[in-house]
């Protein structure tokens, strides 16, 4: 099988050198998903794995905008449009520095297979630019939006790509953006999610990824007869995934007792409560502080340009970004006695992290599983602007809960192992897959 998989990635290789996300995204995949294809041949001979690894279409534009003083900046924009065998492309926009073809291609990938295990009728696609907003102001901020709309418009719409929020990317941008959709669209219509509530958003979306995630997590320790009750959780990140997460760890009685930002992380022994929470929201949110803040105002430990992993949990959610939990990260969170990952970031575990996480046969569920709920709760959003009609948060929250125990069947369902250990990875690669491949199949040669 291993040759199979080197034979597959070196064909992909060679149309996507210097791509080293896209290829790690495609290799884990490729080694769950190729030995479920040899036993199908139906989807060998519609070389299926081959195709999805090929962006439908790749969109780069340039991005001129005038900043606060006056003078002309320049970023790029893209849109990666990865596949919509089962639904209009879906998947948000990224604005950070790092942002290149390479990450939106692998968050393109993923977020197919992410999508296709929602149920919803989602295809997969990312974009977003190498923007940063941090440190601009509301007017930079609004004046790149709407200049990067200007060019994406012509690519989106509520039946062809619905782009959202991600890193860099919330409530204030989906505003900006909207706004220029539809001046220049002269439509109002659902080409975006994560909107207010009072133009067309859905109840429970902000918290969507961050429950989600959680919901997740209290599904797998099921398995195990555990539950998130009296846990200690570590968390990196404290953005809008974060904050919902602690939000619900808090609501089903877990400690959570770090958050982070890229500057480093805070280590709270004594657990963030509600009125924490509130602090953190405020802070990051209103005053789009950092976090370092956090432990001035409460008399703890800032770690500067660490990562949270070395403290001791049961728990841990890496929430920030990719590639964030190394084979050292994991040495210790085992060492430590940590009995489950669930990822609220899209691929934050390097591969040889995973394998050891695996070998020790602990709970670990891969991003495109456990933080699902946005997305699904986009999914939502869109059915909503559909029917014209807006469900209230009870209805959309027990939706989400829903969905994720669908996606933990799924994952069960494909990932279950001779000796009953669940491998969660293989599960969502092998369900995200086949939904997807029968779509292509059934919809010829595309
Ligand atoms: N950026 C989120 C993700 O990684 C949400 C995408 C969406 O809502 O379309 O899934």
């Amino acid at each position: 099988m291993d040759v199979l998989v080197d034979e597959f990635m070196n064909r992909v290789k060679s149309r996507n050198q210097h791509e080293p996300e896209f290829l790690q995204a495609v290799l884990e995949v490729a080694e769950s998903v190729i030995p479920f294809i040899e036993a199908h041949p139906k989807y060998k001979k519609a070389k299926i794995l081959e195709r999805m690894t090929e962006p439908e279409r790749a969109i780069m534009f340039r991005v001129p905008w005038l900043n606060d003083k006056g003078e002309i900046e320049i970023n790029r924009g893209y849109r990666i449009q990865m596949s919509s065998a089962i639904g209009p492309y879906k998947g948000g926009l990224r604005f950070h520095p790092s942002v290149n073809i390479s990450i939106l291609k692998f968050l393109a990938f993923e977020q197919v297979f992410k999508n296709s295990l929602t149920s919803l009728p989602m295809g997969g696609g990312k974009g977003g630019s190498d923007f940063d907003p941090k440190g601009k102001s509301d007017n930079e901020v609004m004046k790149f939006c709407q200049s990067f709309m200007t060019e994406l418009f012509r690519h989106v719409g509520a039946d062809i790509d619905v782009p959202a929020g991600d890193i860099g990317v919330g409530g204030r941008e989906i505003g900006f953006l909207f706004g220029q959709y539809k001046r220049i669209q002269g439509e109002f219509t659902g080409v975006l999610t994560g909107k207010g509530n009072e133009w067309g958003g859905s109840l429970i979306r902000p918290e969507a990824t961050g429950y989600g995630v959680v919901y997740f997590a209290a599904d797998m320790l099921e398995t195990r007869g555990l539950s998130m009750k009296g846990k200690t959780v570590t968390i990196s990140g404290s953005g809008n995934v974060s904050q919902y997460a602690i939000k619900k760890c808090i609501e089903v009685g877990a400690k959570v007792v770090t958050v982070s930002d890229s500057e480093g992380f805070v280590y709270d022994p004594q657990g963030i409560d509600s009125a924490k929470l509130d602090y953190i929201m405020e802070l990051k949110n209103e005053r789009r502080g950092r976090i370092r803040e956090y432990a001035t105002q409460y008399g703890c430990e800032f770690f500067e340009g660490e990562r949270p992993w070395k403290i001791k949990c049961d728990i841990a959610f890496p929430n920030a970004t990719q590639n964030e939990v190394s084979a050292d990260d994991a040495r210790i969170l085992l060492s430590n006695g940590c009995i489950c990952v669930a990822e609220g970031a899209n691929m934050p575990t390097t591969p040889e992290a995973i394998q050891l996480f695996r070998e020790a046969r602990i709970l670990y569920a891969p991003g495109k599983a456990a933080n699902a709920g946005g997305v699904a709760v986009s999914g939502l959003e869109m059915s909503q602007n559909s029917l014209r009609f807006s469900w209230s948060g009870e209805e959309v929250d027990q939706k989400l809960q829903q969905i994720m125990k669908h996606i933990h069947r799924i994952c069960v369902k494909y990932g279950q192992e001779k000796d009953g250990y669940i491998n969660y990875e293989k599960g969502a690669n092998i369900g995200g897959f086949v939904k997807v491949a029968d779509a292509m199949i059934a919809q010829g040669l595309v």
